[in-house]
């Protein structure tokens, strides 16, 4: 059984059919891309893998959960980080931390703060007010607060914008590190797919509302690849 299994997945807005029929699944352990262009639906699909939003038709299972009716069973084996990651920034980086180990009622949360500061190189910059960080350093702040629960699932929406080559090269790095060391499965949606390449173990394509194509990125039909760099970055 897979972790995510997605079967006929649909949703719209008012009229608009923003999701039809979207076939998916992870298995444990995996990084996967969901890659797109802007609008394809990536954001719209990560909210109702949560249960933030409901379906209108069509099946979710998340680690034997269904979102829609079971969101915070959900939300506690899994971490989502958006683009705003949800920082105060007139807070230091260990006070966000304390402060949503509060809220998420995380066990032991002194020492899982020190091992998560460690883990992204945050030490040094842990008394500093959020507002000072780079870019770069509020994308490893939101991963470690998004992992504060040991999440078995994360969630990425665009976890590299605004950053640099060198920015995402190292953000990517520390996904694949904390991936390999705990196991973590990892669901990085983004528009840009050469910067996946080395990280994800599979990849999932969506266009227009619909996931066309899924699989590793050996097997996935040139085709697919071909249609989809005329819109996505590359
Ligand atoms: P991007 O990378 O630009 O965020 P995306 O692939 O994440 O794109 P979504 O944000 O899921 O795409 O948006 C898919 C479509 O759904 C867009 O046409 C968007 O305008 C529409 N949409 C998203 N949220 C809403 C909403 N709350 N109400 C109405 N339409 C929405």
């Amino acid at each position: 059984m897979s972790l995510i299994y997605v079967s006929k997945l649909s949703k719209r807005y008012g009229n608009e059919l923003i999701l039809k029929d979207v076939n998916f699944k992870a298995d444990e352990g995996e990084i996967i891309g969901l890659l797109g262009p802007n609008g394809a639906g990536k954001t719209t699909f990560i909210r109702l893998l949560n249960g933030v939003i409901h379906s209108d038709s069509g099946t979710i299972t998340v680690s034997g959960f269904n979102p829609a009716a079971q969101g915070d069973e959900v939300r506690k084996i899994s971490g989502i980080v958006t683009e705003s990651a949800g920082l105060y920034h007139q807070m230091s980086g260990k006070e966000n931390l304390e402060f949503f180990a509060g809220i998420y009622k995380v066990g032991a949360a002194k020492d899982q703060i020190s091992r998560l500061l460690r883990l992204f190189d945050l030490e040094e910059h842990q008394a500093k007010l959020v507002g000072a960080y780079s870019t770069g350093m509020k994308k490893r702040l939101g991963l470690a607060k998004a992992l504060l629960h040991n999440p078995k699932i994360l969630f990425l929406d665009e976890p590299t914008n605004g950053l640099d080559p060198e920015g995402i090269r190292i953000v990517l790095s520390y996904l694949k590190k904390y991936n390999k060391e705990t196991g973590t499965t990892i669901l990085i949606c983004s528009h840009v797919l050469h910067q996946l390449e080395t990280v994800c173990t599979s990849f999932a394509f969506m266009d227009r509302g619909t996931i066309v194509e899924q699989g590793r990125l050996k097997e996935l039909e040139e085709k697919y690849i071909k249609e989809l760099e005329i819109t996505l970055e590359t």
